[in-house]
């Protein structure tokens, strides 16, 4: 077969970038993926109850770009929906990230107000102060909320994710979930929020229906590489896999997704309840807050972290550590080398921590600067 394009991965990064190919440079692109389905990490279904699930945990689109939100808008309607979490704290759920709030349901009246009066005079209102730096600035009542906070909710809850302490991550990791000066419970600030309202892998659908795109699922790079002639590739997959490990594997962090249903109509206050200190899993989330389906019944996802193994879970997250950037040049190197043919992106391509929003603009940048420039 010959085609322009080869694209490997369907999920935002592949679809984007196989869309704007398609449709603004009329050139024909075959898209591939090992899995049973397009979407990626981001792909829903309907589960045999008829609950909207997300197979791969929970997404939830946001960005402060407006051109992320309107592109992506071409391919759906939204449903404005804003996050909230609760992090259960010595049998409380409190908001997080933890914020005047957290602060008010957790300790007496008077130490919160005094607590609040601190935070306020050295840092200000409507502040975000990652943990790690609270903890290295504070003193006195603040060193004693700052140890407080760190133990309740970021040491525990890291160690189960990561295997890894907050210190020992990069220090953006935790940074993601600041403590926030101010009595807003959302979990994300960012000024456009929602989800595809017929869900993601309808809007993927619509991306992709393009007559110049054709899909391949079930189907591996490896096993189509020397069956297609392409004039150029974008790989999503991890840029390790595609060089065949030859500087040693990158690591990743691996999930197992548990979902259960229930017959009760809700089984929780929000969209995802952590567990910082509890059971082997992270979080709950149950789906309905999320797609604001109406159901007489419920799903909802457990996610319990793993070590990824090559062949037997998939690579959910790269980690961001000083080493393994070191690591992950090495194939950057090896990249450039070849990026007349081959491109790489995407969470696994360029082994960052890419949110959504992250993914369609790396797409988008690459589009424009890579292959029209
Ligand atoms: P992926 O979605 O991983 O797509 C890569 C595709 O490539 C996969 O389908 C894979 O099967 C395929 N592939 C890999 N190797 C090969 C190969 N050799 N041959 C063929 N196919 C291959 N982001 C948010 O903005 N909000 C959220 O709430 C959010 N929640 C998340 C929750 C979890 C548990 C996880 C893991 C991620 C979450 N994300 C969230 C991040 C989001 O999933 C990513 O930003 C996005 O999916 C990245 O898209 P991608 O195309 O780069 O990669
Ligand atoms: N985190 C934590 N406790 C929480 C929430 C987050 O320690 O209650 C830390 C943890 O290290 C986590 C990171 O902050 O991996 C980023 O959280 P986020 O919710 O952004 O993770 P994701 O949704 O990407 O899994």
């Amino acid at each position: 077969m010959q085609v322009d394009w080869l694209i490997v991965g369907a999920g935002f990064t592949g679809s984007v970038l196989a869309e704007r190919i398609a449709s603004q440079l009329d050139q024909t692109v075959l898209l591939v993926d090992q899995r049973n389905h397009i979407g990626g990490n981001a792909y829903d279904y309907y589960d045999e109850n008829g609950v909207l699930v997300h197979q791969y945990g929970p997404h939830i689109f946001h960005a402060n770009a407006r051109y992320l939100w309107d592109y992506l808008a071409q391919f759906t309607q939204w449903r404005p929906y804003y996050h909230e979490v609760l992090g259960v704290i010595d049998g409380q759920k409190v908001p997080v990230p933890f914020n005047f709030n957290s602060l008010y349901a957790l300790f007496p009246q008077q130490y919160a107000a005094k607590l609040e009066q601190q935070l306020l005079e050295n840092y200000g209102f409507n502040i975000k102060v990652p943990i790690l730096k609270l903890r290295d600035s504070a003193s006195g009542d603040l060193k004693f909320l700052a140890d407080y906070i760190y133990e309740k909710i970021f040491r525990g809850y890291t160690l189960k994710q990561w295997d890894l302490t907050p210190e020992d991550l990069g220090a953006s990791v935790t940074a993601r979930v600041p403590i926030y000066l101010s009595r807003d419970n959302r979990y994300f600030q960012d000024a456009y929020q929602g989800l595809p309202l017929h869900g993601y892998t309808a809007m993927f659908q619509n991306m992709l229906k393009h007559p110049n795109i054709r899909i391949l699922l079930n189907t591996s790079y490896q096993t189509v590489q020397k069956d297609i002639q392409f004039k150029r590739m974008l790989f999503t997959g991890p840029i390790d896999e595609y060089f065949e490990h030859m500087h040693g594997e990158l690591p990743y962090r691996s999930v197992h997704f548990d979902l259960q249903y229930t017959d009760q109509e809700k089984t929780q206050a929000v969209g995802t309840v952590n567990y910082p200190n509890e059971y082997n899993f992270t979080r709950i989330t149950e789906f309905k807050h999320l797609t604001g389906q109406r159901h007489f019944g419920s799903t909802s996802v457990a996610e319990y972290p793993q070590p990824y193994v090559r062949g037997q879970n998939d690579p959910y997250y790269p980690i961001p550590k000083e080493e393994y950037k070191e690591l992950y040049k090495k194939y950057q190197q090896e990249a450039e080398q070849i990026k007349d043919k081959v491109l790489f992106a995407g969470r696994l391509g360029d082994y960052q921590y890419y949110n959504m929003d992250q993914s369609v603009a790396r797409a988008l940048a690459i589009f424009e600067k890579q292959v029209v420039g």
